[in-house]
C-alpha cells in the first residue's frame, strides 16, 4: 500500500475532485447529525481484512459521513465560533498533508518552522509584542493556554522566595472553560474576579482579589481579549499595570478575539496588549484557517523553553543545538506545521485582505445589533465589542429558544444554537464568515418574529 500505482493516480484525482468541489460550493449545504444507528447501516463493517480501496472509501464518506457533519463555513452556522477557512488555506492543508513535514524540529522542518514563525511574527507585531517574542501553533486554545499557564508557574516558582510556590490563577467568571481545564490538569486553583457593569475585568478589582488572597500565591492573571459569550474585552492596560506592580504573569486569551488586533475599528480597545508575558490566538477562528491552529507567543521564548523543553538522550542532537525548535514552546512533541495553511494564505492574499474580512465580520455584526434594536420582539443584552451578538427575545422561555433552534437546524437553514447568561437563555450570534450576509441575520431574526 505504499506503492504508487495506475489506481493510486486515479484515487488521487478523485481526492481532488472531491476537494475541489466541496471548496468550490456556493453557498455551501449546512447537512445535519445523525445517529449512530443510522450511520451503523451505512458504514458498519468499513474497516475489514482485505480492504474496499480508495474509491469506496471516499464514496463512503462522500456520500454518506460528510453528510453528517456540519458545514462550520455556512454562512448561518452562527453557534460557538465558527470556522470560514479561505481557500487558499483550506487547499494548502492538503499540500501540508501530503508532504510529509515534522515541524517540531528546525532540524528537520526549518522551512515549515521559518514560515510558520513569519505568521507569528505577523501576529506579534499586531499585538505590539518586542522583536524577541516568539513561539509556536499548537493544536487550539485549549493547549495555548495550558502551555502558557505552565510557562508562568515554573517561572513564578523560580522567582518566587524560598518555601513560598504560588498556585493560584485569577481570572473572571467570563474566562473560557479551558482556564479552568488547565488549572484542572495543573492542579491549580482559579480565584474568580468580579467584573465591571460591562462584563470586564479590571485592574481595580484585580487588585482587590489580589490583596485578599496574597499576591505571592499567584502565578498568572489570565484576561480575555474577545470572550467567547460575548466579545468582551478587558480592560488590558489596567490589568497590565496591576500585573507589573506586583511581578505576575500577564496572559491575554486572544483566542477567538485576538483577530480583531487586525481590524483598525476596534483595535483601540486592546490597549495594553502589548504589556502581556503570554498572548493567544486561533487562527481557525477568526483568521480564516482551517481546524486546528492556535497561535501562542512568549514576550520571553526562553522562559518556555525552560518549562518546555523535553530531555531525553534520542533527542540530545536537538535539545544541544540552538536552532529554534516549535516543540519547545508548548506541551506536546511530534507536531504537524498546522501554522502553514494560515502563512501561505497571508502570502496568497495579503494582510489588507485579512483587515477587510474581519471589518466585514464587525459591520455585518453592527447590522445585526441595529435590526435587533429596531425589533419590539427583540432587545440586545450587552452592546457587542467585537463580532458577538447577544440578545434576547421578549416572553420567550428556555424552551422556545431550543424549538427554535432545532428548527432552523433541522430545515438546514442555519446552526444558532442559544447560550445562557445569569440563568437566563438568550440567542447568540457568533460572526466570523464573511460570507454571512445582511439577508442571512435578516432571515434569522425574521425566523424570531
Ligand atoms: C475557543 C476559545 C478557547 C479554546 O480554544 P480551542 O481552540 O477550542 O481549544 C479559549 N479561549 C477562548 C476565549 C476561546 O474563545
Amino acid at each position: 500500500m505504499h506503492g504508487f500505482t495506475e489506481e493510486t493516480r486515479a484515487l488521487g484525482e478523485e481526492i481532488l475532485r472531491y476537494a475541489a468541489e466541496r471548496l468550490a460550493l456556493d453557498p455551501v449545504p449546512l447537512d445535519g447529525t445523525t445517529t449512530v444507528e443510522a450511520l451503523d447501516a451505512v458504514a458498519a463493517g468499513a474497516i475489514n481484512a482485505k480492504g474496499r480501496g480508495g474509491i469506496d472509501a471516499l464514496r463512503l464518506f462522500e456520500e454518506h459521513l460528510a453528510l453528517a457533519c456540519l458545514s462550520t463555513d455556512h454562512p448561518r452556522y452562527l453557534s460557538f465560533i465558527p470556522c470560514a477557512p479561505t481557500r487558499e488555506a483550506a487547499m494548502f492543508d492538503l499540500v501540508v498533508g501530503a508532504s510529509s513535514i515534522y515541524a517540531g524540529s528546525w532540524l528537520e522542518g526549518a522551512g515549515a518552522v521559518y514560515a510558520e514563525n513569519q505568521a507569528l511574527r505577523w501576529i506579534a507585531d499586531l499585538a505590539g509584542l518586542p522583536e524577541t517574542a516568539g513561539g509556536s501553533f499548537v493544536q487550539g486554545g485549549t493547549i495555548g493556554n495550558l502551555s502558557a499557564l505552565v510557562t508562568a508557574r515554573a517561572t513564578a516558582r523560580e522567582r518566587a522566595a524560598e518555601g513560598v510556590r504560588p498556585y493560584r490563577i485569577a481570572a473572571t467568571v467570563g474566562a473560557h472553560s479551558s482556564i479552568a481545564t488547565a488549572c484542572r490538569v495543573m492542579d491549580a486553583e482559579q480565584v474568580s474576579v468580579p467584573v465591571n457593569d460591562r462584563l470586564q475585568l479590571t485592574g481595580d478589582n484585580l487588585r482587590a482579589v489580589l490583596e485578599e488572597h496574597g499576591p505571592e500565591t499567584f502565578f498568572a492573571v489570565v484576561a480575555t481579549s474577545g470572550s467567547t459569550n460575548f466579545g468582551v474585552i478587558d480592560e488590558l492596560d489596567s490589568i497590565a499595570e496591576v500585573c507589573e506592580e506586583f511581578g505576575i504573569w500577564f496572559h491575554v486569551d486572544g483566542a477567538y478575539g485576538g483577530a480583531g488586533l487586525a481590524a483598525p475599528s476596534v483595535r483601540g480597545k486592546y490597549t495594553g496588549v502589548e504589556r502581556c508575558d503570554s498572548f493567544i490566538v486561533d487562527p481557525h477562528k477568526w483568521l480564516f484557517a482551517p481546524f486546528d491552529c492556535c497561535a501562542l507567543l512568549y514576550r520571553e521564548p526562553s522562559l518556555a523553553r525552560v518549562a518546555h523543553t523535553q530531555h531525553a538522550s534520542y533527542l540530545d542532537v536537538l535539545t544541544d543545538a540552538p536552532d529554534w525548535n516549535p516543540t519547545d514552546y508548548s506541551v506536546g512533541l511530534t507536531r504537524r506545521a498546522r501554522g502553514l495553511p494560515f502563512w501561505f494564505s497571508l502570502v496568497a492574499n495579503g494582510t489588507d485582505a485579512y483587515t477587510e474580512a474581519i471589518e466585514q465580520t464587525l459591520e455585518i455584526t453592527r447590522f445585526a445589533e441595529q435590526e435587533v434594536t429596531r425589533r419590539e420582539y427583540l432587545e440586545v443584552v450587552r452592546e457587542a465589542d467585537l463580532s458577538v451578538l447577544v440578545f434576547r427575545r421578549r416572553g420567550w422561555e428556555p424552551a422556545d429558544y431550543h424549538a427554535w433552534s432545532d428548527g432552523l437546524l433541522a430545515r438546514e437553514e442555519g446552526f444558532v444554537v442559544p447560550t445562557s447568561h445569569d440563568g437566563e437563555t438568550l440567542a447568540r450570534f457568533a460572526i466570523v464568515n464573511p460570507r454571512t450576509t445582511r439577508e442571512d441575520i435578516l432571515a434569522l431574526l425574521d425566523s424570531m418574529a
